[in-house]
């Protein structure tokens, strides 16, 4: 579901008027059911994927987040977004496109480092992932790419794969943190419930 497009009127001229079309997306947060979903392939690559791909991209923008699942706005599609510079890419590129990604290959080498969630705002748990990672996956004209990175990108991308498998960050941590962190989540619910 689209919140209402919001329109941003630039400059003071009547003359001069850009209007930058915005769709955000709702993110799910947990323990929102449909996070648990196992999500399918996507078969068509139209217009309406381009969309979603257009505004999930905002929607990840607004949220400052490094990466994002479609199953994040309750679309349960095998894609997700890498942030460009997450991606060691310029700033200015667009988000890197993960459809139907598979892993060719996780080092051996690991890493343990804070991770964060944006179905999980404010919570950063140690998470041990590999090193380095090679996926290949679709890019959003359906051409298959290959792409390896190391550190936070590989990070990002064990990430949000898990995500298209209802893996959760929650799952990644022992049991006491767990009780925390569901504890946690649940006052945050109650307090934002109208
Ligand atoms: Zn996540």
């Amino acid at each position: 579901m689209a919140v209402p497009r919001c329109r941003v009127l630039l400059g003071p001229s009547s003359d001069v008027i850009l209007s930058i079309e915005m769709s955000i997306l709702p993110i799910l947060r947990f323990p929102d059911q449909r996070l648990r979903e196992t999500s399918r392939d996507v078969t068509s690559f139209d217009d309406d994927l381009k969309r979603l791909v257009a505004d999930m991209t905002d929607t990840m923008y607004l949220a400052e987040g490094a990466g994002l699942s479609a199953i994040q706005v309750g679309v349960p599609l095998r894609l997700f977004l890498v942030d460009p510079e997450v991606a060691a890419r310029p700033a200015t590129d667009p988000p890197v496109v993960f459809i139907n990604p598979q892993i060719v290959r996780l080092s051996d080498e690991e890493q343990t480092g804070d991770e964060g969630c944006l179905s999980f705002p404010g919570i950063f748990v140690p998470v041990k992932r590999a090193m380095t990672a090679e996926f290949k996956a679709l890019d959003v004209e359906g051409k298959p790419f290959t792409v390896e990175g190391s550190g936070l990108f590989a990070r990002a991308m064990q990430h949000e794969h898990d995500h298209l498998a209802g893996r959760l960050l929650i799952d990644m941590v022992g049991p006491v943190k767990r009780q925390i962190i569901r504890r946690k989540m649940r006052k945050e619910a109650e307090v934002e419930a109208p």
